[in-house]
Order: structure tokens, then sequence, then C-alpha cells
């Protein structure tokens, strides 16, 4: 691909979109004629391929009844476990480290029930003031199962300037009263990504332990856990993995750990071998098998099948280097077209700790938002004042970034967002 010189003009887009080696995953896509979805951060689109395997279930089920446990293309048994061993690549994980259940707030509860063992002085959790809400709410009531009151054993780091949370501040917070560290991969907000490997060395220096949500990182860029020795992580399926609404989730053991009994069991917890001889005495799987607690739900698993067959072929060092282009180009764009507008981008400008999406500022978030839909483009508002645009390296384009900004522009200059009201809608 091109060096990353810029150019404003619609050509350059066009021609960058004929040099993408990417730019066929483009038609495994429903993407609706004349519109542009810059949301894949929230809900990744459906391809064919995630489509035609939650078809295949439906048969599935039509075809074996109950047999459908074991019978089949994809005996449903075992597609927790098989899905775990196919994401694990994208993850940096062992096969047997990887498994497919529960959903994001849940495989949460799990890992802290079964990471937070306090003891004497270390009875705290440390996390950050920018955390997703779902994530704090985990670890809030966790705390109060354990009879602590959150007030005082939730740590939460402070962010010096609103937007960002320094690495520094985080080290600097893991004293010897912090028992577990949670915190995101990419900041949700911000897209600023957390160096994972320093954090997890740093933590494990001081003896605790520590975990990521990578809600904002899987699928989009490289993970490589095994390696930097995380102890766990957890990450939904249904934003860049495009596994559909509701999606079934992941869950990262280090194998490290394999020995601890999960906090919170079921049947599904069992060797798989055992789960039907029914005894009262659990046998837990020997991997991160254990961490599933009942039936998974298959519907809401099958489309993420065909989903990670397109990442297999596309490779994830691929997608994140296209990611990195399509973000680069957008802010390139911002600069050169809304100058004088009224927009700060409140995301890393490095390549290094910039996630998939760009978080434009705007004391007109909300308006801007909603004047971006009447035209076709779908962005997201995140309170207080972020519009966030995610070009997805599987389906979006060059072009489609260029369009974006241009009607950006068209809506700033005419004022389009003045005929909006100024509050947020029930999902922003
Ligand atoms: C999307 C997201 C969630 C959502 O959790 P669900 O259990 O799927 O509702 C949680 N945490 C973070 C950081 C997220 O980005």
């Amino acid at each position: 691909m091109a060096a990353q010189h810029f150019d404003p003009s619609r050509e350059w887009a066009i021609e960058r979109d004929k040099q993408d080696e990417l730019a066929s995953f483009r038609s495994q896509f429903y993407l609706k004629e004349g519109a542009i979805y810059l949301d894949g951060n929230s809900l990744g689109l459906l391809s064919k391929k995630a489509e035609q395997s939650l078809l295949a279930l439906l048969d599935s089920w039509k075809e074996h009844g109950i047999n459908g446990w074991t019978e089949g293309d994809e005996p449903w048994f075992f597609l927790s476990e098989r899905l775990g061993k196919k994401m694990a690549p994208l993850v940096g994980a062992s096969p047997e480290e990887v498994i497919v259940t529960g959903s994001t707030t849940t495989n949460l509860h799990q890992v802290v029930a079964t990471f937070y063992q306090p003891a004497g002085n270390r009875t705290k959790i440390l996390a950050d003031e920018l955390n997703f809400p779902s994530d704090i709410y985990v670890l809030q009531s966790q705390l109060r199962l354990r009879g602590y009151d959150p007030q005082e054993h939730l740590v939460r780091v402070k962010s010096r300037d609103g937007r960002l949370i320094e690495e520094e501040d985080i080290i600097a917070a893991m004293t010897d009263e912090i028992a577990l560290v949670v915190l995101p991969s990419v900041y949700y907000r911000s897209g600023q990504i957390l160096d994972m490997r320093r954090l997890t060395q740093e933590a494990h220096q001081r003896g605790i332990l520590i975990g990521f949500d990578c809600c904002h990182s899987v699928g989009a860029m490289p993970h490589e856990f095994a390696e930097w020795d995380v102890d766990f992580a957890v990450w939904c399926n249904y934003k860049y993995l495009n596994a559909g609404p509701g999606g079934v989730a992941s869950l990262y053991i280090n194998r490290k750990h394999f020995h601890r009994l999960p906090g919170l069991t079921g049947w599904f917890s069992s060797r798989k071998d055992k789960q039907f001889d029914m005894e009262h005495q659990l046998t837990p799987a020997e991997d991160a098998g254990a961490y599933q607690m009942g039936t998974p739900h298959l519907l809401s698993i099958a489309p993420l099948i065909g989903s990670l067959e397109l990442f297999a072929e596309a490779g994830i060092d691929r997608l994140r280097e296209k990611s990195l282009q399509l973000t680069r180009y957008m802010m390139d764009l911002i600069d050169h077209e809304l100058q004088g507008m009224g927009f700060t981008i409140g995301n890393p400008l490095e390549d290094k700790r910039r996630g998939g999406h760009v978080y434009l500022e705007h004391d007109e978030a909300i308006r801007i938002c909603k004047a971006l839909k009447e035209n076709g483009v779908t962005p997201d508002f995140r309170a207080p004042n972020g519009i966030r645009l995610a070009p997805v390296a599987l389906y979006n384009s060059f072009e489609d970034v260029w369009n974006a900004v241009q009607i950006l522009k068209k809506i700033m200059k005419e004022e389009q967002y003045k005929k909006f009201k100024n509050t947020r809608e029930v999902v922003a």
C-alpha cells in the first residue's frame, strides 16, 4: 500500500481502495446502499458467513433434535470449546485457554469471583475512573458480596485530563493493599490503548493478579496474552468480531491458573466426559472450559462460527495495519477539512496508543450525531461530548471515510445540526 502521505482528494481515497488487499472482504457484509456504517465498535455488521452459520445451526436443530448435541457438522456439546480454539490465535493464547461463554459482564463476575482473593492487608481492587460502567458495577457488587465497602475497597485511578489514564498513575496505585487489578485494554471513549505487557509485569512484581476487559480491542488488533502473562481477560464478540447483537462472549484464563476452582460453577464447568455422570461432586474441566456455568446460548453463538472464518482469512495483523491507516486518514481529513469548526480529536494520535476508532469531541456532539444519522452516516454518541467513528478494516473503505468527513463538513457549514434537540436518545 502507498506510503502514508496525505492527499485530501476523493480520487486519492479511491486509489487507496484499489490498492487495498483486504478490499474484497467488504462484499461479504450486508451494507446498506448509500449508507456509511462507522459503528462497528458497538455492533459489528452481519456477514454472509455469519448468516450462514446461524442458519446452519437452525438446520441442525431441525434435523437432529436432541441429537444435535453430538451429531451434525458442529455438534453443540463441544461448540464453545471449538470456537475458543479458533479464537485463540486472535489473542495470542493456546487453544485450551479460551472459551466462548456468557457475556462480558457475567464473565467478569466469574473471573473476579475466582481471582479476587482478599488476604491480610491485600483487600482492595484497582480499576480506574474512565472504566466502562458495567465493569465498575461488577467490581462493586463482588466487593459487597465479600462484605467490603466498595467506597473504600474499590480504588479508581484518576485521569489527569478526563480522556486518558497514564500508566505511571496506575502503577503508582499498585500498593500492598491491592489484591486484583481490572482494566480495559482500550478505553471505550478515547480509544487509548493500555500497555498490557507493562502493566502485567508491574502488577506481578508486586504480587498482584491482573486481567483486562478487551471488548474494544479483540478483532481490531493483535494480542499476546500468553506472552504478556496476563492472568485473565474477557471480551464481547458482537463489536469488532461481528457475531451479532447479544452474541455470546469470550474468556481467557492463563494456563498457570488451571488448577483453580472457578468462583461460579455449574454443570457446564464439568470435564466433558464426566458431565453426564450427574454426580453431585463436580469434576471441573482442566482448562478454560471450567469457567462455563450452564447450557451455552447456541443460537447466539452460531454467527461467530462464520465470522471467525473471515478473521482467519484476513489475518489480524493485516486488519490492524489497515485499521491504523483508516483512522490516520480520518484524522488527517478532519484536520484538513474541519478546521475552526470546534472539533477536538480526543483519542491518542500515536499508532501505538490508538485503538480502532476516532473519538471526536464537540460541544454539539449529540445534535451532530443526529444530523450524521439523517445523512446516512452511523456514528455513536458517548456522553458528555463524544462522537465515536470506527472505520472497520473488514468492511469500511477509504472512500467511506472521505464521504463521512465531507458530510460532516456540510452539516457544520449549513448548521444542519441546529434543527435537532440537544437530548440523548435512550440508546445513544
Ligand atoms: C461493550 C462492553 C461491555 C458490554 O458488556 P455486556 O455484558 O456485553 O453487556 C462491557 N465492558 C466494556 C468495556 C465494553 O466495551
